[in-house]
């Protein structure tokens, strides 16, 4: 079976995943081969007839499943970027007995036992022993028989539920895509961005992206149009209503078992916010003034308009108003933001100005796809850190947004160096240079500060590697690493005219600075109405069931002080994949909660100097190279010398 890519560690440089090797017939074999060799792993250690010591036990578990971290690492990552109806099959069949093969770990008796037996004196070990502590009483280690058995079922119903959810919502995204017929209705896009959108039998497919407010509503200038779009939009996959509902009862009943009054309170007991009061307290505090921010903007774009404007007008009066008062213009900006310069004279330089590290592309190691690239990240001193792969383009089997994500983590026990990659969703233009939108660049710098993470991780263990670190501290980072997009320095260096190499006009750039508070009551409230929706599903009591989802949505948000007609949340329930698909239910909140820290750092950044070696290494030493390996909220205070406190954020948005 040695011609299974998955069986062996890569040959390739850091370990990097031979993509060209790899077939979608190898996954199945290496899933089931992984899950079989752990168990066997897992069976000696609980059996071990030796006391139980953290050697034999912890780090023995550190050290098991390595065929199957490598092939869920690979699966994951290409099911989520290159996708193929084969590996969406497989992704279906794999799902529950990957959740199943979890609980039979984490569910095991002898093992629990064992662990709870396990003592060390040394900081680093004692807290990965109350990490795997945690996850064990959390998983229901703890609980009965019968419990465990009906925990089992629900795990794997909601793993089930919740792959379903995502693959209908990727149908969704051409599915409910805006067609046309005539080039005309596309009036206010360019004639690339048009060209780019038709298909052999004469039509126009303008995809969805995964939020509501599609870019497309801000240029479209047929009225009719955008009302279409913006349907569409809201209304997609509308199946996905019913599932949402479904896993939130099968997530309220988890909680129950596991002694939580509900999902919500569950989920925040292992986050740095640990209370469903902390996080109703800093949500409290941000809703009043967001709101009366977003009613001023209404009135002015209705000003702007000359009527009452309905949702799918918003985006686009906010731009006639923007270009109005700032003379700002998303077109004007977009030759000034190439992706390679971009990336190359703004992202890794930025970079290297803080951490001194150095990017070389490798042409010789190859990704998925023929549009990834493989970056070698060296240190300062010429030593090899890691691999930065970059996915950026879209594609109709990508699923939305940009993410990070790991294809080999750091770890002192495996001496094993990061391999890390981006993944945006950019679409590539028919021919010639890719030119970004601002918030394209903005994108760009925040998934590097999260590849930052990852490449900077000094730990031992890999349980808590670079980015494994609470959701809600995860964005903190990447968040961070935004502030270099518009920092003086980088900008001049990377916003250059793609055909004549001239720098930005100094006009411009002072426009993009006075308009980046601009529409902030927009942003936050679309935000806090996402943020307050995930909490209502999660805060369903055990045995409640919702018969009409969206009447239950509607309410949840009048009873938050979100609901608006204008604004709808940045995702309704059917489309709301990071918290019924991905990690995020009753954890939306995370973003607004790692910006209090984000800000706190920005101001500690420009107090100490800005873009400079020795404030990288310091933030570098006590931050990012941190990992999970201590409490965070630890580790931010060693960086910034103090508390968090939530000024500087309401200061930045203009919440004050
Ligand atoms: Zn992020």
């Amino acid at each position: 079976m040695a011609e299974n890519p998955f069986f062996a560690p890569s040959d390739l440089p850091y370990e990097l995943p031979p993509f060209a090797e790899i077939r979608e017939e190898h996954y199945l074999p290496a899933f089931e081969r992984g899950m079989a060799e752990q168990l066997e792993e897992v069976e000696a250690i609980a059996g071990s007839s030796e006391p139980p010591t953290f050697e034999n036990t912890i780090t023995a578990l550190e050290r098991s499943g390595r065929i199957l971290d490598r092939t869920t690492t690979v699966f994951f990552s290409v099911a989520s970027s290159n996708t193929t109806d084969g590996i969406m099959e497989i992704e279906k069949q794999i799902s529950p007995q990957l959740t199943r093969h979890s609980d039979a770990i984490l569910l095991n008796r002898r093992l629990w036992e064992r662990i709870k037996q396990v003592t060390t004196d040394d900081p680093e070990e004692s807290w990965l022993l109350e990490k795997y502590r945690q996850d064990f009483i959390r998983a229901g280690a703890d609980l009965s028989e019968p419990q465990q058995e009906r925990l089992r079922e629900l795990n794997e119903e909601l793993s089930r539920l919740s792959t379903e959810f995502a693959q209908s919502l990727l149908k969704a995204t051409t599915e409910s895509a805006l067609v046309v017929t005539d080039p005309k209705e596309l009036d206010g896009f360019d004639e690339a961005k048009i060209e780019s959108l038709r298909k052999d039998d004469g039509t126009y497919v303008l995809p969805l992206l995964n939020f509501t407010a599609q870019p497309g509503l801000s240029q479209l200038t047929d009225r009719d149009v955008r009302r279409r779009l913006y349907e569409l939009s809201v209304g997609r996959a509308p199946g996905n209503f019913a599932i949402a509902a479904k896993m939130a009862a099968l997530r309220a009943e988890r909680a129950a078992l596991l002694g939580f009054p509900n999902h919500a309170a569950y989920v925040v007991a292992d986050q740095t916010a640990k209370t469903v009061e902390a996080v109703e307290e800093m949500l409290g505090q941000l809703v009043g003034p967001a709101m009366r921010n977003a009613k001023k903007e209404a009135e002015a774009l209705a000003e702007q308009a000359g009527f009452p404007i309905e949702p799918w007008d918003w985006p686009y009066y906010t731009e006639k108003v923007r270009q109005a008062r700032y003379d700002f213009d998303d077109a004007a900006m977009r030759p000034y933001f190439e992706l390679n310069r971009v990336y190359r004279d703004g992202v890794f330089f930025a970079a290297t100005k803080l951490y001194g590290i150095t990017f070389t592309e490798r042409p010789d190691l190859g990704g998925y796809h023929p549009d990834v690239t493989v970056f070698e990240v060296s240190n300062e001193d010429g030593s090899p850190l890691g691999l930065f792969v970059l996915d950026p383009y879209a594609r109709p089997n990508k699923r939305g947004g940009a993410w990070m994500n790991n294809l080999v983590d750091q770890s002192f026990l495996f001496g094993t160096k990061p391999v890390v990659m981006n993944n945006l969703n950019v679409t590539k233009p028919a021919s010639g240079p890719t030119l970004l939108t601002y918030d394209e660049v903005t994108t760009a710098f925040h998934e590097f500060g999260h590849a930052l993470h990852g490449l900077f991780s000094q730990v031992r263990y890999p349980r808590v590697s670079g980015t494994k670190v609470p959701r809600d501290f995860v964005e903190y980072p990447s968040q961070v690493n935004e502030m270099w997009a518009t920092w003086p320095e980088v900008l001049a260096n990377y916003a250059k005219h793609h055909e004549t190499g001239e720098p930005m006009p100094a006009e411009l750039v002072e426009k993009l600075k006075a308009a980046e508070t601009f529409n902030q009551g927009f942003k936050t409230v679309e935000y806090l109405a996402a943020t307050l929706l995930d909490w209502a599903w999660h805060k369903l009591a055990p045995g409640e069931t919702v018969e009409d989802p969206e009447a239950f949505e509607a309410a949840a948000l009048e009873a938050a002080g979100v609901a608006y007609p204008l604004i709808r949340p940045r995702y309704r329930t059917n489309y709301f994949a990071h918290i019924f698909s991905g990690g995020y239910a009753a954890g939306y909140y995370s973003y607004i909660w790692s910006e209090v820290l984000d800000a706190e750092s920005v101001e500690w950044f420009k107090e100490n100097g800005g873009l400079t070696r020795a404030n990288g290494d310091h933030f570098r030493r006590e931050l990012l190279s941190r990992g999970g390996s201590l409490d965070p909220l630890t580790a931010f205070k060693n960086f910034r010398g103090r508390e968090p406190g939530i000024g500087p954020l309401l200061a930045r948005r203009g919440l004050v």
